[in-house]
């Protein structure tokens, strides 16, 4: 089955707006197994929007719309489906009241006779409710027996839609099921995962393995088609053996859950606190821990020491540690981590120190140097890390190697 994605609106061709609606469907469609071939982006013109969903109802199986539900006058996705389609429209009377009933609970009193325009259905679609507005989706089987789904453009809408009414829809349709696990990989690049495997991702049939690049880290997606979830996970359950082999502690989980929530969790097993230090990230990390629900039973406290009298003042970093090995150095990130372990009374600490740029740096000391210091239970390591990008890049991937080096050391 093959799909494309249209997403409409002026908007996104401007630039003013990230079209993160194609991101989201191509990935689903990729982890239901639908080709996903084209994603076109056409503003709200009604002539240029009829030309590109006949040039998708001409090569795809299903068309995916977003965008121009609403009630304004440069919404006319709807009107210019219907037309392309050939099909008329009716008021749903259930509709109508459910947007008369949303008006009134978010407590405007003004209904604009054009909202009552998000009435109206094609003929022969299938509605697709939209608890989190007012337009509702719909779902068209074409005369030509192709598929087309039309989704409201806000996210906060249109995600859940898909995931609670199309989803199934197109589950439905295919034979099997599409069983898949994640293996959630920090420490080694994409490039490095792909050498580690590579006999395994040419030998690949049924399941196959699909990497994706994240900040720091790579996923690692198997994927079986079976006849249920059982069967599919005895399918996986081989190779993802085989790839723990090869790739050992660089897999961090394979649960539905980031680096923080990881670590956090590790925390509250072992039932130890956590403080950090932080140079060149300036509160990223602590701030990155903290965005993790319950973060405050394992991190009570995080020291942002950005200045050289700072380290010594709060964290007691020797200023002869200071003078002969400078701020960004093994011996400061160690004495940085001790210190900040001692002062929050915590047992576990993480501190961080490096040149983010994109000044400062020297040809012994360039941009991208980082150590990271990891305390647990008195005893310290330090990583030394040489990282490249902007310098908000850099801050990223240091606070992530400095969580996957601490859960390394937690794990020990
Ligand atoms: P509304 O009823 O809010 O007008 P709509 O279905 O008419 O919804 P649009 O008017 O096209 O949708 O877009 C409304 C908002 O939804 C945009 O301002 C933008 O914030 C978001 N949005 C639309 N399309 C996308 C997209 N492809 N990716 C991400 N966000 C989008
Ligand atoms: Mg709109």
């Amino acid at each position: 089955m093959t799909a494309e994605i249209l997403s409409v609106g002026t908007e996104i061709l401007l630039g003013n707006i990230t079209n993160t609606n194609a991101r989201y469907l191509s990935e689903e469609c990729a982890m239901l197994g639908i080709s996903c071939y084209y994603q076109v982006t056409v503003g709200d013109n009604e002539e240029r929007l009829a030309g590109v969903i006949r040039a998708a109802l001409d090569r795809s199986d299903v068309v995916f719309l977003s965008g121009g539900l609403g009630p304004t006058e440069d919404d006319l996705t709807k009107e210019t489906l219907a037309k392309v389609l050939g099909r008329g429209m009716y008021e749903d009377p259930a509709i109508r009241a459910g947007i008369e009933d949303y008006f009134e609970k978010t407590g405007r009193r003004h209904m604009a006779a054009n909202n009552l325009k998000q009435a109206l259905v094609i003929d022969g679609a299938m509605i697709l409710d939209n608890p989190n507005g007012t337009a509702p989706g719909m779902l068209i089987k074409t005369d030509a027996g192709k598929i087309v789904v039309l989704m409201p453009g806000p996210p906060g809408e249109m995600i859940p839609m898909f995931r609670d009414k199309v989803k199934p829809y197109l589950e439905s349709l295919t034979p099997g099921t599409l069983y898949s696990r994640t293996l959630k990989i920090c420490g080694i690049g994409e490039s490095g995962v792909a050498e580690m495997l590579q006999d395994i991702i040419d030998a690949q049939t049924n399941p196959t393995i699909a990497p994706y690049a994240k900040t720091g880290e790579v996923h690692l997606r198997v994927t079986a088609l079976a006849k249920d979830a059982a069967e599919g996970e005895a399918l996986v359950a081989p190779m993802i053996e085989k790839i723990r082999e090869r790739l050992g502690e660089n897999i961090y989980t394979m649960e539905d859950e980031t680096m923080e929530e990881h670590l956090v969790r590790l925390l509250k097993e072992k039932n130890m606190t956590i403080t950090t230090a932080e140079s060149c990230t300036g509160g990223l990390l602590a701030g990155t821990l903290v965005n993790v629900a319950g973060a405050s039973d394992v991190f009570r406290q995080g020291f942002i020491t950005y200045d050289n009298q700072v380290k010594h003042n709060v964290l007691g970093v020797k200023e002869e540690t200071l003078r002969r090995f400078g701020a960004v150095s093994r011996q400061c990130a160690e004495e940085m981590a001790l210190g900040a372990a001692k002062a929050a009374g915590a047992d576990a600490a993480i501190s961080v120190t490096g040149i983010a740029g994109p000044g400062g740096g020297t040809l012994e000391k360039p941009v991208g140097l980082v150590y990271i210091g990891c305390v647990v239970g008195g005893e310290v390591t330090v990583e030394e890390c040489r990282l490249r990008g902007s310098r908000q890049k850099i801050r990223e991937l240091t606070v992530k190697r400095a969580m996957n080096r601490m859960r390394l050391c937690l794990d020990r």
